[in-house]
């Protein structure tokens, strides 16, 4: 057989299971997956549904998935026109892969995004590619979020402080005054409120918040000027943030790390926390599951700090040395 392998390559970013689908024309042939899963499609033949593997998985038989045009047009009139959703009886209320996508973009950044409101955005499939880094590249962007309780500043500190000549922080901004010891532009970079205020509005922070009245932020220039030192640059965030990282030019690996949570009552010891503490950081890790999780590279789970460090040590290496799946359109 000399079938031509598939180079076509797409990121799930819904969950799809054959067996709750009643549109599928049969379930037994359907593929399951997951948001983050790369699936390679081996004929898009069919308008409506593909032939996908899933890389990395054992089964070399293709199964089927709805493809993207059909996913897309089951969702918007569903979320859109309520009182019609029985007249697309077929597989309403499973396909939830829409989203609106400025809502949840206004976190401690303010109005940074909200120029398009309402601008609908479909997580169906992102088309990816295989990508190494260059030694010539600039460095790819690592991004920390993490659930209550991660503690990713403290992680991200201490990698740095192992290997400050590889790996460095970008300078975040303060109106707070200089202290003695410090240098501008070595713990911050001191301005004005004044010159803050602009630099918000004119949307040059990922991020920013305040703290004892100062406000303090990390902006856009501080990465690239990171970058162009040729260091790997670490940032911890807020999650929303993604939406301004996730671009060609930072080529962001998003590390999401989540404590782990001891499951329930059984094997407590003195130092666990109380029980509505774990429901809270469970919640926690849920939301950013439900609301990023197809944005995520990597999920690390978080033992201690020392065996998180370590992980996020090998990760690190790993990205300078491997191939690792982007969107294809951060590199045409
Ligand atoms: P300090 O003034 O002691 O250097 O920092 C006080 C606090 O400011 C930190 O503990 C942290 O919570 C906050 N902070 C420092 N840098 C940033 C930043 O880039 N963004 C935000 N939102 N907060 C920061």
């Amino acid at each position: 057989d000399k079938l031509k392998e598939s180079k076509v390559y797409m990121r799930a970013l819904f969950d799809y299971n054959p067996l709750d689908d009643k549109a599928t024309p049969c379930q037994e042939a359907g593929l399951p997956f997951k948001p983050g899963d790369i699936l390679q499609v081996v004929s898009q033949d069919d308008g409506t549904w593909w032939q996908a593997k899933k890389v990395g998985d054992s089964n070399l038989r293709a199964g089927l998935i709805p493809s993207k045009q059909f996913q897309e047009s089951l969702e918007l009139p569903e979320l859109l026109i309520e009182g019609v959703k029985s007249c697309w009886g077929l597989a309403t209320g499973l396909r939830r892969s829409f989203r609106l996508s400025r809502k949840d973009r206004q976190g401690s950044s303010g109005e940074a995004n909200a120029s398009e409101p309402g601008e609908p955005e479909f997580l169906t499939y992102e088309e990816v590619t295989r990508y190494q880094q260059r030694p010539n590249e600039r460095p790819r962007l690592v991004v920390l979020i993490g659930s209550l309780g991660a503690r990713i500043n403290e992680l991200k500190q201490k990698v740095i402080a192992e290997n400050p000549h590889r790996y460095a922080v970008a300078v975040p901004h303060t109106t707070r005054p200089k202290k003695s010891h410090e240098k501008e532009g070595v713990e911050y970079h001191f301005v004005t409120k004044q010159a803050f205020d602009a630099d918000a509005q004119n949307n040059k922070f990922i991020e920013y918040g305040e703290y004892k009245e100062n406000q303090y932020g990390t902006s856009i220039e501080a990465i690239r000027s990171v970058q162009a030192k040729n260091k790997m640059c670490l940032v911890d965030v807020q999650p929303e943030a993604l939406h301004t990282l996730r671009t060609g030019e930072f080529k962001p690996y998003v590390v999401f790390v989540k404590p782990r949570i001891p499951e329930s009552r059984r094997r407590r010891s003195a130092a666990t926390s109380p029980e509505e503490e774990l429901q809270e950081m469970r919640q926690s890790a849920q939301q950013i599951e439900q609301q990023y999780g197809h944005l995520v590279d990597r999920v690390l789970i978080k033992e201690d700090s020392a065996s998180a460090c370590a992980e996020l040590r090998g990760i690190l290496e790993r990205l300078e040395r491997e191939a690792f799946w982007v969107p294809i359109s951060w590199i045409r």
